[in-house]
């Protein structure tokens, strides 16, 4: 079993990078990807935890991409900490997302609700702030009973309190990390908002353009949908790759290896990978 997709205190998630490590190896993991947004920081501390406990880490981040009116991410894998284009372009995103974080307060504030910028810099600890942590403070003060009820009634996109970010267009993410010696792949493909059929066609496209693979192992997913989207993934040649997106305490429900307890991504998904690298 291995664990593609996971974020920790470096962006939005709860725990340190050695502690994802940490949980990855008692789920018996054989190897994990630490997918911060937009940061690599947390790689070196996992990665020696990853030694210590005889497990592979592999480095990788998460961008947000331009898309109406659904949700893309890219997973991109086999990114090192350094010199690259990606690497370089990472600031930008993280000034964006900045900014993005310091308007979304202001909205909110706008709409009412008792919020400020220094609680939600204190919930995130730091650099890397992102929604969760915005819902965090809104659970804190009342607001919301839940992260989740807070992203329905406020902070997803289309609700009152959703503020765009300047991002990357999809394309120019993947040649960013295909110039960087990455491997780029499509997250939590329902996220993408397309109609039944839709996605075929656009996977494809994106093919073309070099994306390696598409997520069909996701934790969140039925087995159901992740045996079609294997299926839809092997017509396409793209490779079928998988992970939890656990998040800690800011995803309750879904655990490190296992998701929501059923997730099993096969260990060759990553030699898969790995050759996408190569080629
Ligand atoms: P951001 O990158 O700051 O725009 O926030 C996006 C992050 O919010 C995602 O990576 C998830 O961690 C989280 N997120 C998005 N939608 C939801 C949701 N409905 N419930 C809980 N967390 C969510
Ligand atoms: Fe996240
Ligand atoms: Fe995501
Ligand atoms: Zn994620």
């Amino acid at each position: 079993m291995i664990d593609l997709h996971t974020h920790s205190t470096v962006s939005d998630g709860s725990d340190p990078p050695a502690q994802i490590v940490a949980l990855a190896a008692a789920a018996d993991c054989r190897a994990v990807a630490l997918t911060d947004h937009d940061r690599l920081d947390g790689v070196p501390e996992a990665r020696a935890e990853a030694a210590r406990r005889g497990l592979e880490l592999v480095a990788g981040c998460e961008l947000s991409c331009v898309w109406g009116p659904g949700t893309f991410h890219l997973l991109v894998y086999f990114l090192e900490p350094g010199l690259g284009p990606l690497q370089e372009h990472l600031t930008t995103l993280q000034g964006q997302r900045d900014e993005r974080n310091h308007r979304l307060v202001a909205r909110l504030q706008e709409l009412g609700l008792p919020i400020t910028f220094e609680e939600v810099e204190a919930e995130a600890g730091g650099a890397g702030i992102g929604r969760p942590h915005v819902a965090a403070v809104l659970v804190r003060k009342g607001v919301v009973a839940s992260v989740a009820e807070a992203f329905d009634r406020w902070l997803a996109k289309g609700k009152p309190g959703y503020v765009r970010k300047a991002t990357l267009e999809p394309g120019e993410a993947i040649d960013l990390a295909l110039a960087s010696g990455a491997v780029p792949v499509l997250a939590h493909p329902h996220s993408l908002g397309l109609e039944p059929g839709g996605l075929g066609p656009t996977l494809r496209e994106l093919s073309e353009r070099g994306l390696a693979g598409v997520e069909c192992h996701y934790g969140a997913y039925q087995p159901e949908e992740r045996a079609g989207l294997t299926a839809l993934a092997g017509r396409l040649g793209l490779v079928a790759t998988g992970g939890s997106d656990y998040h800690g305490r800011y995803k309750p429900d879904l655990s490190v290896g296992t998701g929501r307890g059923d997730l099993e991504v096969p260990d060759a998904v990553i030699d898969s990978l790995r050759e996408r690298r190569a080629a």
